[in-house]
């Protein structure tokens, strides 16, 4: 069977393990997180980044430092992963729903306004597939009604809009580096934090709400507990196993591009005579082949698709179902807009395997495909 994920290991993972083994640094914050916050800086020019235990824990730092309180509002996406809502939700706020575009299946920009009340404190974009959301729209709406934004840019690493990396457009960012995104520590994420502002905060949330990291820098003189804040840092293993990963993220990249056009090209045969839709990448984003994904003409026929795929030995998968018609996005979250799009599109789309090492097999799954459309 050609799994839909496989994990990529660059081969210097074990032996940056076995450094900070040796170094005696086991905790967080050691030599290796230090790596790997200078590269998450440098290649996102943030002010700064900060290792997580995953991306959603990210967001609930986000969530966090921009000092929700029960029945305020946060704008998410419905077609999303659960956490993009559920880490405002965790702080009493509500996550209030509103559709995605048709094209990119990123929030519809144009919708936005219409969700916005009094309560409403942020706005949480998606840029799914590491497609880039319309973030000028989006950040005027923000100055606009004094709202903050926040990036689930978990998919998003390395890719661009209008030359600006994602994850550092918006006042909050969040990678994950989990092992099916395309730079991997098993579990993992970052916070970044575009200027100044949050920094300080950011660094005392992180550390049980403690002036920790002041401490060691020499600028308080005993370290207290100052805020609320938790533990969200992950130890010098995982810092290692991803600084082998950062120093290979171009190359990745570039292998997982490489694949992506080939099932672009290979689609468009089937997308020119309707038989599936390819994704829509506008010219002003730089992707980073997150994913490649098609939409069938109905949720029958993906379901015979992934069938059909399976029975020739390839493993194909869809998410998400909509976040407005789970039952906690019912019970503690809000529908702002027609879901139509959402709606539609979740029952449509299926994703194909993507991952380095695919490459010799890839001729089989593209035979695969072209057998699997005929039956549709
Ligand atoms: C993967 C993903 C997450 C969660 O990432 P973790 O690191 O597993 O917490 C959140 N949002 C989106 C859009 C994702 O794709």
């Amino acid at each position: 069977m050609i799994p839909f994920n496989r994990p990529y290991m660059t081969g210097r993972e074990l032996s940056y393990i076995a450094q900070a083994h040796a170094n005696g640094h086991l905790s967080g914050d050691g030599p290796f997180t230090r790596k790997c916050h200078q590269w998450l800086r440098e290649q996102s020019g943030a002010h700064m980044a900060l290792l997580t235990h995953s991306c959603t824990a990210a967001l609930e730092m986000a969530a966090l430092l921009l000092r929700l309180e029960p029945g305020d509002e946060v704008i998410v996406p419905s077609y999303t992963f659960v956490t993009t809502a559920s880490a405002f939700a965790l702080r009493g706020a509500v996550p209030v729903f509103v559709d995605v575009r048709p094209d990119t299946l990123n929030i519809d920009e144009t919708l936005i306004e219409a969700a916005i009340t009094p309560r409403t404190k942020a706005i949480c974009v998606v840029h799914y597939a590491g497609v880039a959301c319309e973030m000028d729209a989006i950040l005027a709406i923000a100055a606009k009604h004094g709202l903050r934004v926040v990036e689930d840019a978990a998919q998003g690493i390395l890719s661009t809009y209008k030359g600006k990396p994602l994850g550092a457009i918006g006042d909050l960012g969040a990678y994950s580096f989990h092992e099916t995104k395309n730079v991997i520590a098993g579990e993992g994420g970052a916070l970044l934090c575009r200027d100044q502002d949050f920094a300080e905060q950011a660094e005392i949330v992180r550390e049980k709400g403690t002036n920790r990291s002041r401490f060691f820098r020499g600028q308080v003189d005993k370290y207290t507990w100052v805020d609320l804040g938790s533990s969200f840092l992950p130890g010098e293993i995982t810092a290692a196993f991803l600084a082998a990963q950062v120093e290979m993220a171009d190359s990745i990249t570039a292998q997982r591009l490489a694949l992506w056009d080939r099932y672009h090209a290979w689609a468009k045969k089937h997308e020119d005579n309707g038989s599936l839709r390819r994704p829509i990448v506008p010219s002003h984003c730089r992707h980073n082949a997150h994913m490649y994904y098609a939409l069938l003409p109905s949720l029958e026929a993906r379901t015979r698709f992934i069938t059909n795929m399976r029975e020739q030995g390839v493993q194909c998968v869809f998410h998400y179902i909509p976040l407005h018609s789970a039952p906690a996005g019912q019970r503690l979250g809000r529908v702002a807009s027609d879901m139509g799009v959402t709606d539609d599109i979740s029952d449509r789309l299926v994703r194909l395997p993507l991952w380095l090492g695919l490459e010799p097999h890839l001729e089989q799954v593209l035979q695969a495909v072209d057998e699997a459309i005929a039956t549709l």
